[in-house]
């Protein structure tokens, strides 16, 4: 019981959440615990979005409560929250010139003192971070004048980076071709076997949610439809309820996961 306990790290209890009078999320029950991939799947505007901001304190909920970590989530303090928490937007904005690898940096602020820069082991994880991914050719460029690719690249690097215990990917790899998708998803899938680290990952494609996640949360119209193991969740009924199309599933031997079609119903 005490290990379980000592497991969970976020707990959402009936939570509520409405833009204005517009309400989008509805009576959340879910507890996450340390070390899993949850993927999160749903159709547009089901609250995929909303979650992971409520889940980082960008969003506070307008009913019920979230813990992280035993505690309130209120009752973090920001710098804290930072040096636990990673969040990889869907649209990652930088206005100003800064280069690829002063954005990669900046993952490293929370963790420094308030007057100390950044550190030889500091500058040594930003360079193994920025190799890893594919961008220590781009190091010098301007990240405004990258494509969106490029830029989703930045996006993990600075938050792997920030070596958090908690990694939220929102749509992180919409913008990657193939390759990349999969060489950024395999780079986070070490860090969980190696390190531990929990990644909650807001994703379109189911195919790559069998690749990546061990979890999966499905949501619909703000509501928790179904939550289980990837093995036990992922069937055509369940495909059916949240999406509205007929699907069929099937373990694919080449990659070894499971695979789904897809077609409109008839
Ligand atoms: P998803 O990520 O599943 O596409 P979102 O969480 O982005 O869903 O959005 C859920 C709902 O909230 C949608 O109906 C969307 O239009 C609405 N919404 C999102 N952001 C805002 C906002 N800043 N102000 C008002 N409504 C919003």
């Amino acid at each position: 019981m005490a290990q379980q306990a000592s497991k969970l790290l976020w707990q959402l209890q009936q939570v509520g959440f409405s833009y204005g009078n517009l309400p989008v999320l509805h009576d959340l029950n879910l507890q996450l615990k340390k070390g899993c991939c949850y993927g999160v799947l749903g159709p547009n505007g089901s609250g995929k979005t909303t979650l992971l901001d409520l889940l980082c304190g960008l969003l506070l909920p307008t009913a019920g409560r979230i813990e992280l970590g035993g505690a309130a989530l209120s009752s973090w303090r920001s710098k804290a929250l930072a040096g636990k928490v990673a969040l990889v937007p869907q649209d990652f904005v930088v206005r100003f010139g800064f280069s690829v690898r002063e954005v990669v940096e900046m993952g490293r602020h929370p963790h420094l003192g308030r007057f100390s820069g950044l550190s030889d082991q500091d500058y040594a994880l930003v360079d193994s971070v920025m190799e890893e991914l594919g961008i220590a050719t781009l190091a010098d460029r301007q990240v405004t004048r990258l494509s969106g690719g490029e830029k989703q690249r930045v996006a993990v690097a600075r938050a792997l980076a920030q070596d958090p215990e908690v990694l939220l990917l929102d749509e992180a790899t919409s913008n990657l071709d193939v390759y990349h998708s999969l060489s950024i998803l395999g780079a986070i899938r070490r860090r969980i076997r190696k390190k531990g680290l929990t990644v909650i990952a807001a994703l379109h494609d189911l195919n790559l949610a069998t690749f990546f996640c061990d979890q999966l949360i499905f949501l619909k119209n703000g509501r928790l439809l179904y939550q289980g193991a990837l093995d036990e969740v992922l069937q055509a009924q369940v495909i059916r309820d949240v999406y509205g199309v007929d699907a069929h599933v099937r373990l694919d031997e080449f990659s070894g996961c499971r695979q789904v079609s897809y077609k409109i119903p008839s």
